[in-house]
């Protein structure tokens, strides 16, 4: 993936040091229930969309499976197919809300292959804008960024709950 500038980043790599975000964050946040907080946008059988908290671009957006599982060959067909008709979904939403002018999608496997959670499988969903950043503001603030996501869950949760 081509580099993007997100400073917002940083507050995540400080936490990854840190050790702060102990267990898995994709285990943990489906089974806590508050959808909205932590910006869960919609739960299939098998696998749940969420909203990257540090996005590399506005509409960045998780595809994973419930199951904690580091491994891609572990998923079964129900699972896989449902889980890349999410990733259909996700592409198919953001178009229609924000007409992005490409998208990179893809999961990263291993830390050594750049994966932040990398206990969990999860597919990334990034819309791409010419000059991205302009996307979102740029000074960001890690408040700015949160409160961006706050608005970019409002548009898009009702376009998961038309999908489903
Ligand atoms: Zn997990």
């Amino acid at each position: 993936m081509q580099h993007l500038w997100a400073p917002w980043r940083i507050e995540y790599i400080r936490l990854a040091k840190s050790g702060q975000e102990k267990g898995c964050i994709l285990c943990d946040k489906p089974a806590e229930g508050d959808d909205s907080a932590n910006l869960l946008l919609h739960r299939g059988r098998y696998n749940f969309v969420i909203m990257n908290r540090y996005p590399y671009s506005a509409g960045h957006l998780m595809i994973a499976p419930y199951r904690h599982t580091c491994l891609l060959e572990d998923l079964g067909d129900d699972e896989l197919l449902e889980h890349f008709q999410l990733v259909q979904m996700c592409i198919r939403i953001i178009r229609r809300l924000w007409n992005p002018a490409g998208f990179n999608m893809g999961m990263n496997m291993g830390r050594i292959a750049g994966a932040g959670i990398d206990q969990h499988i999860h597919t990334h969903v990034v819309p791409r804008w010419a000059g991205d950043t302009n996307f979102m503001p740029v000074i960001a603030g890690t408040g700015v960024v949160s409160s961006a996501l706050d608005e970019n869950y409002r548009e898009l949760k009702p376009e998961f709950e038309k999908e489903s």
